[in-house]
């Protein structure tokens, strides 16, 4: 039995968490191998580890040299090393890290050595081999996950050994640049490491016990999600459920691997499991959980008899295909094609020069956008099973008071998404919330 743990950023956030974190290691000898994220917050004022790098990183770019931040930096990686009482020179270390971002001058690489000095510090702690990623994790030439050729030469770097810490975060691109993921990418490094050895289980440890069915900012003590399947997981966390980065699914997808979502505060939680979609089993709940975005815009598209004109969806797909921007949903009716964009994509003239481009292409009757609208996703795959899901779905946003914007339902049946102005985006959770978990029994059909 191999299981791969990756540790985020509360869970090494100083010298006392990272003593926790090798007493949940050495508790299970499967916990072979493990990707950390570099040190988080202490408390809700604290800056993280990597967002100081961000701001050391600005300070090179200005005067040529760390300064204060980097000194923060400092403190805080001696700081763990003295609570923790370790004899490797950190001073060193930190001085070989200072002349590298001066050198290198490049935000990925002063954003990385977060990650790789905790990498280091936990290596030194469990008294095992530090693998950096950089030597492991490669990008292609079009900065994307070099995946077949990280599986195998992570797969290699740990043969034979028995135990290893390896940096989470980041890796190399074709030019030999350390590149980092985007925010919270330690989780796909765990995931890599997770696939590239393929573990029987991927822990992921983290500060809650696990999903929720919904945001508890938004709805009081919402239940725990105890499993649900890959594509549940997908759909919630690009819906902002952030407990896990959206992306991690895809390495350990390839294998078939189990996630569960640990905290390290609270070890004998049970979590959440996270189950390939061919091994999950219907565990009676219609919905599993429920996720909302805001800020997106609706670009709404009238024209009669719009779909016997051949190529009409292709111009207008060309159209946004010129400008590079990505659409998250398409719903269509027979006359009229809508496009739900993030408004991010559409700023800074990118609109109004999109609308000029869809005018000359298809010449439509009508040509209008909405903006502030929020996207709510009602994911599980129970709903496939029950008639009368989205039923009882829009009667209880109905009953709320609020305005249905746009519906769409993928043909999975696993998600149903409505779009509601921004406003009542918390209102509308709650209603649906309360239609599904709070109802009671006789809800199950
Ligand atoms: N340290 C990085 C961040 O704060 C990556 C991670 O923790 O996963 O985004």
């Amino acid at each position: 039995m191999i299981k791969v743990c990756k540790f985020g950023g509360t869970s090494m956030a100083d010298g006392n968490m990272m003593k926790k974190v090798a007493d949940i290691i050495k508790s299970d000898g499967a916990r072979r191998y493990v990707v950390v994220s570099a040190p988080g917050k202490r408390y809700g004022a604290d800056i993280k580890v990597t967002d100081l790098l961000y701001r050391c990183y600005d300070e090179v770019a200005q005067t040529g040299k760390c300064g204060e931040s980097f000194d923060k930096i400092c403190e805080r990686f001696r700081g763990i090393v003295g609570e923790l009482n370790l004899s490797m020179d950190i001073d060193k270390i930190l001085a070989d890290t200072k002349e590298e971002i001066e050198k290198e001058k490049s935000t990925d690489f002063t954003a990385s050595r977060g990650e790789y000095l905790s990498a280091r510090v936990m290596a030194a702690l469990l008294d095992v081999p530090f693998i950096d990623a950089r030597d492991v994790v490669k990008f292609d030439k079009n900065g994307l996950l070099d995946s077949e050729r990280t599986f195998e030469l992570t797969g290699d770097a740990l043969k034979g050994k028995k135990n290893a810490v390896v940096s989470g975060f980041y890796g190399e691109d074709v030019n030999g640049k350390v590149k980092t993921f985007s925010r919270g990418g330690s989780d796909i490094s765990g995931a890599i490491v997770a696939r590239a050895v393929m573990a029987d289980l991927y822990e992921n440890w983290t500060d809650v016990s696990g999903f929720l069915a919904c945001d508890p900012r938004i709805v009081d003590n919402p239940e725990g999600i105890s499993a649900m399947s890959y594509k549940e997981l997908r759909e919630l966390s690009y819906m902002g459920a952030n407990v896990l980065h959206s992306e991690s699914i895809f390495p350990v997808r390839a294998g078939d691997i189990p996630i569960c979502i640990k905290n390290t505060f609270r070890p004998m939680d049970e979590g959440t499991m996270i189950l390939p979609t061919s091994k999950y089993r219907y565990t009676g709940k219609i919905v599993t959980g429920i996720a909302g975005k805001k800020n997106f815009s609706v670009i709404f598209i009238e024209k009669s008899l719009m779909n016997s004109e051949i190529g009409f969806a292709r111009k207008v797909l060309s159209v946004l295909e010129k400008h590079g921007v990505n659409f998250e949903h398409m719903p269509s009716g027979i006359d009229t094609m809508s496009f739900v964009i993030d408004s991010e994509e559409l700023k800074h003239g990118v609109l109004e020069e999109i609308l000029e481009d869809i005018r000359t292409a298809v010449k439509p009757d009508n040509l209008r956008v909405f903006d502030e609208i929020a996207l709510i996703a009602t994911v599980g795959h129970g709903m496939s099973r029950n008639v009368g899901t989205s039923a009882k779905l829009f009667d209880a946003i109905a009953r709320a008071g609020i305005n249905v914007r746009m519906i769409d339902q993928g043909s999975s049946e696993l998600n149903i998404i409505v779009g509601v102005d921004n406003d009542n985006c918390e209102r509308a959770i709650r209603a649906i919330y309360e239609e599904f978990f709070r109802k009671g029994p006789s809800f199950g059909l």
